[in-house]
C-alpha cells in the first residue's frame, strides 16, 4: 500500500498506542477473531484494524501521550528533536484514524 496526503495535526495518533501484530499468529493463538477480540477487550485493548492481505492486525491501547495538549497538539512541536523517532515518520500502515490526513491505496 502507498501513502499519500499529509499530517493535519489532528492529534489522533497521539491519543492511543497502536501495536501492529501478525494476524495469522493471532488467529492461531486464539482460534478466531471474535475470541481474540474478547480476550483483548478484557484488558482494554481493541483490535482496531485487520488486513488479511498484509497479514496484520492493529492492537490499540487507549493510553494518550502525556505530551498531547488539551487542544490535541504536541507540546514538543517547538522542540522536534525531543520527539520520539516514530512521531516523525508515522504512519507506517493504515491505522484507520478517521481524522488522519494520510490516505492509503
Ligand atoms: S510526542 Fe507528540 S507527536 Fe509524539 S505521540 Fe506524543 S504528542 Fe504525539
Ligand atoms: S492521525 Fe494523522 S493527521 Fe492526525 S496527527 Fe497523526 S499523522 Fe497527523
Amino acid at each position: 500500500m502507498k501513502r499519500s496526503g499529509e499530517c493535519v495535526m489532528c492529534g489522533g495518533c497521539c491519543e492511543s498506542i497502536r501495536i501492529t501484530s501478525v494476524l495469522s499468529n493471532l488467529m492461531s493463538q486464539h482460534g478466531s477473531l471474535d475470541e481474540a477480540r474478547a480476550y483483548y477487550s478484557f484488558r482494554g485493548i481493541e483490535i482496531s484494524y485487520v488486513n488479511e492481505e498484509t497479514d496484520t492486525a492493529c492492537l490499540e491501547l487507549n493510553i494518550p501521550c502525556d505530551k498531547l495538549t488539551a487542544d490535541k497538539k504536541c507540546s514538543l512541536n517547538d522542540r522536534p528533536e525531543q520527539k520520539p523517532v516514530i512521531c516523525h515518520h508515522y504512519p507506517w500502515f493504515q491505522d484507520n484514524i478517521e481524522t488522519c490526513g494520510y490516505k492509503w491505496k
